[in-house]
C-alpha cells in the first residue's frame, strides 16, 4: 500500500511569533513519522494566514525557503477561524494530500499526538477528533461559557462532545463531502457531528500558550457560538412560539379574572404596579422572541447574497 501524504493544516491570526517554532516542532514530527515509513515523504505543512496585521506571511514565506514543504495562502482580510480552517483544507486538498490535520498555530494542542491521529487513520477510521482532557488553561469565564454553551447545544438537539476541539484528522473523503457544504455560516465541529463518517476520539492535553495572547477575544467566541445555534438548530425559534402560547394563556386567564372581579365581586382596581410589570415582563419577551427570530433572518440574509466565503490574495504551493 502507498503511504498516505499527510498535510497539516494551521489558521493563523497574528502569530508571527509563532510561526517558526511551531514549523520546527511540525517539521521534526512529520520527519519521524517519514522515518517510521509512517506517511510518504510529499506529506507538508499548510498555513492560513487569516489576514493578519503583523508580518505572520513574511515569516511563513521565511519558512517556504528554508524548506519547501512549508505552503501556505494569505487572506486578503480577517475571515475568522472557521473560513481559514476551511479554506485550508480546501487548498490542500488540491495538492494531492490523502489526510489532513488542522491543529492551532500556537500548538496548544499535543502536537505529539498526531502520530496517534495517523494511526487510527490507517485504521480506517476517517474522522479523528480531538478533545481536551480538561481546561485548566482556560480563565473561569471561558470554562464556564463553553460548558454552558455544549449543554445548550445539546439541549438544542446538536449532539458535540464536549470540549472537543478543532484539532482533529480528517480523510480526503471527508474533506471532499465538506466541500458540498457551501453555507457562508459555517460551523464545523457541527458539521463534522452531522456529516456522517467513521469516526473516532483522541484525548490531549492543553498546554499554556508559549507566545503571543490568545486571538478569539470573547465577541469572536459569542459570534461562533451564535452561528453554531442559529446554524444547526430551529429549536429556540419554536421554543418562541411556545413561549408566545404560554404568554398569551397567561393573559387570558389575567383577563378573565379581572372580569370575575369586576362583574361578580365588584372590586375596585388598585393594581398600577401589576399592569406596569406585566407590560414590561410581555415587553421584554416580545423584544427577546424578535431577537431569535432577527439573528434566523440574518443568517438567511448572508447565505442568499451567496457572497465569497473568503479571498485569497497570495499563495505559495
Ligand atoms: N485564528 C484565526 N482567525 C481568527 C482568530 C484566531 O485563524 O480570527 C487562529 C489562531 O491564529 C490560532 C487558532 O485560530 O491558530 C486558535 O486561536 P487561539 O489560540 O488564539 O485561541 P484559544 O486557544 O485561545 O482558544
Ligand atoms: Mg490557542
Amino acid at each position: 500500500m502507498n503511504l498516505p501524504v499527510l498535510s497539516i493544516v494551521i489558521p493563523c491570526f497574528n502569530e508571527e511569533a509563532c510561526i517558526e517554532h511551531t514549523t520546527t516542532r511540525l517539521l521534526e514530527v512529520l520527519k519521524e513519522l517519514e522515518d517510521e515509513n509512517q506517511i510518504s515523504s510529499d506529506s507538508f505543512i499548510f498555513f492560513v494566514d487569516d489576514g493578519s496585521n503583523d508580518n505572520t506571511w513574511s515569516f511563513i514565506q521565511k519558512e517556504n525557503e528554508k524548506n519547501n514543504k512549508v505552503k501556505g495562502v494569505s487572506f486578503t482580510r480577517n475571515f475568522g477561524n472557521q473560513m481559514a480552517i476551511l479554506a485550508g483544507l480546501t487548498e490542500a486538498n488540491k495538492l494531492k494530500a490523502d489526510c489532513f490535520i488542522t491543529i492551532d498555530a500556537d500548538l496548544q494542542q499535543d502536537e505529539t499526538k498526531i502520530k496517534e491521529f495517523v494511526q487510527k487513520y490507517k485504521s480506517g477510521i476517517q474522522i479523528v477528533c480531538g478533545v481536551r482532557n480538561d481546561r485548566k488553561t482556560d480563565g473561569v469565564f471561558k470554562k464556564t461559557s463553553a460548558l454552558f454553551f455544549y449543554k445548550l447545544m445539546n439541549l438544542f438537539g446538536v449532539n458535540i462532545k464536549p470540549n472537543h476541539s478543532e484539532y482533529r484528522l480528517l480523510s480526503k473523503k471527508v474533506v471532499d463531502a465538506l466541500e458540498n457544504y457551501t453555507e457562508r455560516n459555517m460551523f464545523l465541529r457541527g458539521i463534522f457531528s452531522e456529516i456522517g463518517f467513521k469516526k473516532d476520539y483522541i484525548f490531549f492535553d492543553v498546554k499554556p500558550r508559549r507566545e503571543g495572547v490568545s486571538k478569539f477575544t470573547p465577541f469572536k467566541m459569542f459570534t461562533l457560538a451564535l452561528n453554531g445555534i442559529t446554524s444547526f438548530s430551529i429549536v429556540p425559534l419554536r421554543m418562541v412560539m411556545f413561549l408566545g402560547l404560554i404568554v398569551a394563556f397567561i393573559s387570558f386567564c389575567i383577563g378573565i379574572s379581572a372580569l370575575i372581579d369586576k362583574i361578580f365581586l365588584d372590586k375596585a382596581v388598585s393594581g398600577w404596579a401589576t399592569i406596569v410589570t406585566a407590560i414590561g415582563f410581555i415587553g421584554g419577551i416580545q423584544i427577546l422572541c424578535i431577537g431569535i427570530i432577527g439573528e434566523y433572518l440574518g443568517q438567511l440574509f448572508q447565505e442568499v447574497k451567496n457572497r465569497p466565503r473568503y479571498i485569497i490574495e497570495k499563495s505559495i504551493t
